[in-house]
């Protein structure tokens, strides 16, 4: 896939991003690539192609959104097909009321959107909405559970894994931190506390933990935070960001049989274009501005460009075999990984995202992940990079299979896990 190449390579624009960017990039992960991050020039079905004409098999899968691959043809099509109708109206258009029928149809907690932008203002938006409808101020997080950038969720347990929260950013204020609870991932008795001692609004969680590698969920936790905000009055946010519409198209809720309050949702309903939306009870979304108080507003809110995008890809896992083909690929390479590797470990899968960690028995909060080796880690990421294989570079991500990894492409990837595996650890 050599297109002769241009003589700019990633070398040189990193040269020139370092003086443009802070550290390099415009998302600090993207950072961690050494010895400096290489900049791709095209993706096409599982292959990245990087502007130095090397092409790689991707798990990265730009954090998740491309279930179907890069570069769909029915996604590349309805895109282009919505380009020449013009692409921003500032007004209603029928494209979204498609993609919320999509999303109330398969989304049990469904029954009313918002769109925003990112998964980020989802999760704000959510966190407002809860404490606007409850009129209370507290939320309850787990320790480990990403869900975005904005100062209400930039808040873990800090290293005392104390249940009222530290803020992981400069700049996010104490009393912000202050009315953020955190407790371990799949712990109810410290859940039952918090809910217990204090007025909690909303409880937000990522029922598949992803953004601390993959770690699943105790079935018994999620339902017990079911009952448990049922019982005390609390809003339960299921954080579906990267579970939704991957796990299945009813996203973790539809395979757990659990059903939050609220859900927020990205990635893979924008088909990789820039995109958010909180949705649930009817009456919660209504709290929303223009019919409730609680404030919500964007330039770019339900852009056609991300509902287009978002509609050709649902559409497109409502008939294909994506479900089928991505647990297949996730299991085969899943299951390689662990027999390859020599040492103690843990793969932790759920349907077709995984991660292992090294040095480790077992991964069942964030304090466990904390604990694996990530220096190894980052050595079997560089060196499976040299073999034309792209995992997350940070220990602290999942590694996702697309409708594009075949059983070729599974084959050709499990042999230099494999390699460097066996080689390493
Ligand atoms: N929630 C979860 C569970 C996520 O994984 C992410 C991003 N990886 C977010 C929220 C934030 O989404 P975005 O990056 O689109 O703001």
């Amino acid at each position: 896939m050599d297109d002769g190449g241009s003589s700019i390579l990633s070398f040189d624009l990193w040269a020139d991003a370092q003086k443009l960017f802070s550290g390099g990039v415009n998302s600090p992960v993207r950072a961690a690539v050494k010895p400096y991050p290489f900049f791709v020039k095209s993706g096409k079905g599982p292959y990245l192609i990087t502007e130095d004409s090397k092409t790689l098999i991707d798990y990265v899968l730009g954090y998740g959104p491309l279930i179907l691959g890069h570069a769909h043809p029915k996604v590349i099509e309805a895109v282009r097909e919505q380009l020449d109708k013009g692409w921003l109206y500032g007004t209603p258009s029928r494209a979204e009321v498609e993609l919320a029928k999509l999303i109330t149809l398969h989304v049990p907690s469904a029954e009313k959107v918002r769109f925003v932008n990112s998964g980020t203002e989802a999760t704000m938006t959510a966190i407002r909405l809860s404490r606007g409808f409850t009129n209370r101020t507290k939320i309850l997080k787990f320790d480990g559970n990403y869900h975005g950038a904005h100062d209400y969720v930039l808040i873990d347990a800090g290293s005392a894994a104390t249940e009222f929260g530290v803020p992981i950013s400069q700049g996010v204020p104490r009393e912000v931190a202050s009315t953020v609870a955190v407790c371990p991932y799949n712990d109810l008795e410290c859940t039952e506390r918090v809910l217990k001692d204090e007025d909690v609004a909303g409880v937000i969680v990522e029922p598949v933990m992803g953004n601390m590698g993959v770690i699943p969920p105790d079935i018994e936790f999620l339902k017990g935070l079911r009952e448990l905000t049922r019982a005390y009055g609390t809003i339960l946010i299921f954080d579906e960001v990267i579970t939704g519409f991957r796990l299945g198209l009813g996203g973790a809720q539809s395979y757990f049989s659990v059903t939050p309050d609220l859900t927020t949702l990205g990635k893979i309903i924008g088909g990789g274009f820039p995109i958010g939306a909180v949705c649930g009870k009817r009456d919660v979304i209504d709290s929303l501005t223009p019919m409730g108080k609680v404030f919500n507003a964007g330039t770019f809110n339900a852009n056609p460009i991300s509902m287009t995008a978002g509609i050709a890809t649902i559409r497109e896992l409502e008939k294909s075999d994506t479900y089928k083909v991505t647990e297949r690929a996730t299991r085969i390479l899943a299951d390689e990984i662990d027999n390859s590797i020599k040492m103690e470990h843990v793969v932790n899968k759920v349907v077709n995202f995984f991660q292992f960690f090294l040095g480790v028995k077992e991964v069942k909060n964030a304090n466990d992940a904390r604990k694996a080796d990530r220096g190894l880690y980052s050595r079997v990421h560089e060196n499976l990079l040299k073999l034309g294989v792209f995992i997350p570079p940070s220990q602290f991500e999942a590694l996702f299979t697309s409708l594009a990894h075949d059983d070729k492409v599974i084959e050709e990837s499990v042999s230099k896990f494999k390699k460097v595996l066996e080689e390493l650890t």
